[in-house]
């Protein structure tokens, strides 16, 4: 007669392997043979579930013209201007140009910043303190500053943090965080490789969108950690952060993917992974930028299955 598993610990895997599913990971389990499926060594194409095709060039891709120059903080607060909405992370027409930025209409909110010298995180956060500058520090449990490596080459900027991050004062440690750390592993990195923040450092209630007050006040401390850090790319993550960050309102399947610049650093923007949980298909485009991060950083493209499977058939 089969063995019959108890309830809890059958509740329990089945818990996990949904989770597994919902992240797209279905080869984890599938390949009990693998014992660190989900490590460094997991094929990115496995992870992604996508074909890997063509390995983007190493080569430098060119940057193009910086849409503005979004320079540097000054004393004085800059002029109020409308910030970007939220759009929807939908896919463009196939085939489609996306055009330049456009130059923002408002004094950019960037301009006016000039670089603190001799500026570190420590500093940074402890100028930032018991942050009180904005609503949101009514509604926070805990200011989430930011994680990872001071002198990462990568940064990723998500929007800010959720239910999870709030809770426990790091960034991207809930559902979409968990994916975000495949991604960071599927580079062939680890999270403590990287430096990982947001737009805003407190949880918007009910996850909404930061507004325009509350990014007006954190952005400072974010602009002065991408200058601290000096990394050598920027990821946005979804497009609450590009938006913000480029100070557009364009939708950001218009431009991500592409090669921009911020404050002299390369800048790309990709879709969150909080939109992938619930679009999957979504992580092939994804991967394709991703590639084109691990290409300049220097990073070894690996060879997945998908790309093994599609050589066989
Ligand atoms: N989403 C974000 O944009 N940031 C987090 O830290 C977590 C989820």
């Amino acid at each position: 007669m089969a063995e019959r598993i108890p309830e809890t610990v059958y509740k329990k895997l089945s818990e996990r392997l949904h989770f597994y599913e919902d992240l797209g990971v279905r080869l984890f389990y599938r390949d009990r043979g693998a014992p660190h499926a989900l490590s460094m060594a997991t094929p990115a194409a496995e992870f992604f579930e996508a074909p890997i095709g063509q390995p983007i060039s190493s080569e430098e891709v060119a940057l193009p013209k910086s849409t503005r120059n979004p320079g540097l903080p000054k004393a004085t607060p800059p002029a109020p201007r409308a910030l970007p909405t939220r759009v929807a992370e939908t896919a463009p027409r196939a085939g489609y140009q996306p055009e330049p930025l456009p130059i923002p209409a408002a004094p950019s909110l960037f301009e006016e910043f000039d670089k603190v010298p001799d500026d570190t995180l420590l500093k940074i956060r402890s100028d930032l303190g018991e942050c009180t500058r904005c609503k949101l520090h009514t509604t926070r449990n805990k200011i989430v500053f930011g994680d990872g490596n001071p002198k990462a080459e990568l940064v990723f900027v998500g929007e800010g943090p959720g239910h999870d991050e709030d809770m426990q004062g790091l960034p991207f440690v809930g559902r979409a965080g968990k994916l975000l750390t495949q991604m960071i592993e599927a580079m062939g990195l680890q999270r403590n490789d990287v430096y990982i923040c947001n737009v805003v450092k407190c949880r918007p209630p009910e996850n909404r969108a930061p507004e325009k007050d509350e990014v007006e006040q954190c952005s400072p401390f974010l602009l002065r950690q991408i200058d601290a850090i000096a990394p050598k790319v920027i990821v946005c993550l979804g497009s609450v952060a590009a938006q913000t960050v480029l100070e557009t309102n364009r939708g950001i399947s218009q431009f991500r993917g592409q090669w921009l610049e911020f404050r002299g650093r390369k800048l790309m923007a990709t879709y969150h992974p909080a939109y992938l949980l619930r679009n999957p298909s979504a992580k092939s485009e994804v991967w394709k930028d991703l590639q084109k991060v691990m290409a300049v950083l220097g990073l070894e493209v690996k060879k997945g299955k998908s790309a093994e499977a599609g050589k066989s058939s």
